[in-house]
């Protein structure tokens, strides 16, 4: 069985602009605001600005992948399992 990570770590400094597609151009800002500091703290998101056009905006450090959706899904049916066997044991050997 291989890796069940349902977040991916990547980092955005390696990332294409969303906007002009540079690779690598991007590079960390600073929260402007105390909305942008609550994002930047709580969330796993964090500010960037691209060198190349100057966009700027949030990009997550962790990413949803296809993959994801496999291991949420086989953590789901483990999770079935093991309340189909709870169910069955109580009924069974303790409910009387
Ligand atoms: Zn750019």
């Amino acid at each position: 069985m291989n890796d069940l990570k349902i977040l991916i770590y990547r980092n955005p400094l390696f990332a294409k602009c969303p906007d002009c597609k540079t690779p690598g151009s991007l590079h960390r800002s600073r929260a402007r605001n105390a909305y942008e500091q609550i994002i930047k703290k709580f969330t796993f998101f964090n500010m960037y600005r691209c060198r190349e056009c100057g966009w700027r905006g949030m990009r997550s450090t962790l990413v949803f992948t296809l993959a994801s959706l496999k291991s949420i899904f086989i953590y789901l049916i483990i999770g079935g399992a093991v309340a189909l066997i709870v169910r069955f044991i109580l009924t069974k050997f303790i409910i009387k």
